[in-house]
């Protein structure tokens, strides 16, 4: 008798539950804002992405909706089929000019743009060394093509150089790496990563999520930050929907990635376009990042301010470098009683633990932004002390 659709879904449901993975997310019932309200309580949010404070911003707001009014609710089809709105086009040539690249295109969402690149990119005989903590969209990404995958050791340089070393290719080399790594929060070494690479021939691609907006002037990201943002020899795909405030992911690099892309990557050519109002969001927050400067001073202060007082509290953050945060409990069940005795005084904080991170370094990920104050910074310290004090961390 072949399984039934009941028994697979509570089988797989009940493991879950049993080894504590079973998600159940929070509901929030306001935006997606530094102060939100969960179970009718006001809480402050430390688990966004919301870098910039976009995702509710009235700048973003306000062109979204001229763009909805003009250009209706939806794209209505495929780009490629029925025809591209002006409005996608000109965002791209934005996109591209912002970045200082020769050419950029936007897909759906950071993890489609991972699977779309990297399949349309890579053919049978190509070589990807990936760094052993990249992004799940991108292992899944290169689980689509054929080319022969090696890992290297999370920032290594003397591993990625053994692995270039031990394997060659006729065909495109390609070293992937994250720009800032979304758990522990550190920088790519990209200076050395691009050096090293260059020396064997090989691309460099850059998973730049969570430094969109975040690194590099007005934002420009982890690429532009080390300087290589007009290397023919780089690519940098990203995501519109953590830092810009939409939704989206986009490549940007060679002049001629484009094109290539709007002919043989997936979701270019199967998946509808973005909304305009999505489109209008964006295209504000590429200019709103570049007229008010105060908004990376204030997630820049808030970052250094937050990690110093975890600091001076006795956590261990990881050496993170950016604004996320990663406060470390150990082991998971810690991880996830500390956040909710977080939730209890009011602060709103995701544990995270194995298989996401490594077994022993279970954490409650914190990611600061320009919206916090300090008064916020400082209720969120005062309960993390209070919380580690009580679980014998600090
Ligand atoms: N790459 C990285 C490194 C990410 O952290 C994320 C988001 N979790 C993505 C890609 C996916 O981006 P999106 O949410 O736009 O799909």
């Amino acid at each position: 008798m072949p399984t039934t659709l009941s028994e697979r879904l509570s089988r797989e449901l009940e493991g879950l539950r049993e080894s504590g993975l079973l998600i159940s997310p929070k509901v929030l019932e306001t935006p997606n804002r530094a102060h939100t309200r969960i179970d009718g309580r006001d809480v402050l949010n430390l688990a966004s992405n919301n870098y910039l404070g976009f995702a509710d911003h009235p700048a973003l707001k306000e062109r979204a909706e001229a763009y909805l009014r003009e250009w209706g609710a939806g794209a209505g089809a495929v780009r490629g089929i029925a025809g591209t709105l002006r409005i996608h086009e000109d965002f791209e040539q934005q996109l591209a000019e912002f970045k200082h690249t020769g050419s950029a295109l936007v897909l759906h969402s950071g993890f489609t743009t991972n699977q779309g690149v990297l399949g349309a990119l890579l053919q049978p005989d190509d070589l990807v060394i990936s760094d052993e903590l990249n992004h799940a969209s991108i292992i899944d990404g290169l689980r689509l093509t054929k080319a022969t995958k090696k890992i290297f050791k999370h920032a290594d340089i003397a591993d990625l150089e053994r692995v270039l070393q031990e394997n060659d290719s006729d065909g495109l080399k390609l070293v992937v790496t994250d720009g800032v790594f979304s758990m522990d929060g550190d920088i790519a070494p990209l200076d050395k990563i691009v050096e090293v690479a260059r020396r064997y021939g090989a691309v460099t691609y850059v998973d730049d999520a969570h430094g969109s907006g975040v690194l590099g002037a007005d934002g420009r990201g982890t690429v532009h930050h080390f300087g290589f943002e007009h290397a023919d020899d780089v690519i940098q795909v990203g995501t519109l929907s953590k830092a810009w405030g939409g939704v989206g992911g986009y490549a940007a690099g060679h002049a001629d990635l484009r094109q290539l892309l709007i002919n043989r990557a997936r979701p270019y050519l199967f998946s509808t376009a973005q909304p305009p109002a999505v489109v209008g969001a964006l295209s504000a927050a590429l200019e709103e990042v570049q007229r008010d400067p105060s908004l990376m001073e204030r997630l820049w202060d808030n970052t250094r301010y937050f990690k110093a007082g975890i600091e001076a509290l006795g956590f261990d953050h990881m050496g993170s470098q950016t604004p996320i945060t990663p406060v470390v409990f150990g082991e998971a069940p810690a991880a996830f009683e500390a956040s909710r005795r977080l939730l209890e005084r009011g602060i709103f904080a995701t544990g995270i633990g194995f298989p996401t991170v490594p077994l022993g370094k279970a954490r409650i990920r914190n990611i600061v932004t320009a919206e916090h104050t300090r008064d916020d910074l400082d209720r969120a310290l005062e309960a993390y002390s209070a919380v580690g004090k009580e679980l014998g961390v600090i």
